[in-house]
């Protein structure tokens, strides 16, 4: 059995998401001790348990300690069976961070799967869901599987709701190079407003165009049904031949429209001023799929906490981990040891 101590490194609830992910597509059981113990409400989170749930549903896994607040929790896999699943994050917990759980035993399986996820689409601290299906996914496709998503209904928090559905048909994942984004073809940005003032998204668009200098048809306002929301988010994407980078600003209480669009546009001009593939959460997300494919390389910013964290965990399971070093023109080069 591994043993993790989920204090290392970032600490979050992503080392409890990758240490399922790679239970399920190994079989080898796995231990997660002090689970997000330096975040401020330690132990597992509402979002974790119903992702860990869902791990348990798909793979026969059984689980000990699988409760809010828990602070260790054993985790032994079955078999991963393919099939259609419904999951529903009881509050507005990410949908994303769900999926980024059962993805890859499900790619990896011998059969189709289809899954319906509800909760949250569009939550802090998670990816978006056009993130996943507009800049993670393309990657994933691209090593083999065919995996699409579908946003039926935004779920904002507190409120959630949300509804995606996502089709997986598994192929071996295929090492690929990820290291130049090719041209550039365009950029958009889209403030999404539902159930809030319209004034707000206007307030974000508006410094949106001002400070990068988008057009009108570039950068635009999305007004959702009011019962969608309450919620606001900014999302900033750029889109080149080989990737899409999708930046986001989460609107929330206390926060400034201009806060919001000022921290969204902040982080577009770092991915736009840089030559690397990946932005830091693509970086951390793609770890996963390339060290189960055995190879392949891409190209980041500086390495998060987040990827450095996710490489202790892959190299622990697989005995292979994934290094970043640093290359003449300032990105860094992500391969396999
Ligand atoms: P954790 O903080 O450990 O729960 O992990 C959060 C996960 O969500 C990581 O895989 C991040 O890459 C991802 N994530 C967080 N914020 C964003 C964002 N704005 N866009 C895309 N992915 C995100």
């Amino acid at each position: 059995m591994i043993i993790i101590d989920g204090s290392e490194g970032e600490g979050g609830g992503q080392v409890v998401r990758n240490a399922c992910a790679l239970s399920l597509v190994t079989g080898t059981p796995v231990r997660i001790e002090n689970v997000r113990a330096r975040r401020s409400k330690s132990g597992l989170m509402r979002q974790h348990v119903t992702a860990i749930e869902a791990a348990c549903v798909i793979g026969n896994a059984e689980c000990e300690g699988l409760m809010v607040g828990s602070s260790a929790l054993t985790f032994r896999p079955g078999k991963v069976v393919p099939g259609d699943y419904r999951f529903a994050v009881g509050t507005a917990g990410s949908t994303g961070l769900v999926l980024q759980t059962v993805l890859m035993p499900l790619l990896l399986a011998d059969a189709p799967s289809r899954l319906v996820l509800e909760g949250g689409t569009h939550n802090m601290l998670a990816p978006p869901f056009d993130f996943i299906a507009r800049s993670f996914l393309p990657v994933i496709n691209r090593m083999g599987p065919s995996v699409s998503a579908r946003l039926v209904r935004h779920g904002f928090y507190p409120r959630g709701g949300g509804r995606i559905e996502v089709d997986i048909t598994p192929a071996p994942l295929r090492p690929i190079d990820c290291v130049v984004r090719g041209a550039a073809i365009s950029v958009s940005g889209a403030a999404l407003v539902a159930g809030l003032p319209f004034a707000i998204a206007e307030r974000e668009i508006g410094k949106v165009r001002k400070e990068l200098n988008w057009s009108e048809r570039e950068a635009y306002i999305r007004e959702l049904p009011a019962d969608q929301g309450p919620g606001n988010i900014l999302l900033l994407e750029a889109e080149y031949e080989h990737v899409t980078e999708i930046v986001s600003g989460f609107g929330q209480l206390g926060v400034t429209a201009e806060q919001v669009a000022k921290r969204a546009i902040g982080r577009m001009r770092g991915y736009l001023e840089s030559e690397a593939f990946a932005g830091p959460y693509l970086a951390d997300q793609l770890l996963l799929p390339f060290a189960l494919a055995g190879g392949g390389s891409f190209t980041t910013v500086k390495p998060s906490q987040h990827s450095l964290t996710a490489a202790d965990v892959i190299a622990q399971f697989l005995g292979r981990r994934p290094t970043f070093v640093q290359q003449p023109g300032g990105v860094h080069l992500m391969t396999l040891r």
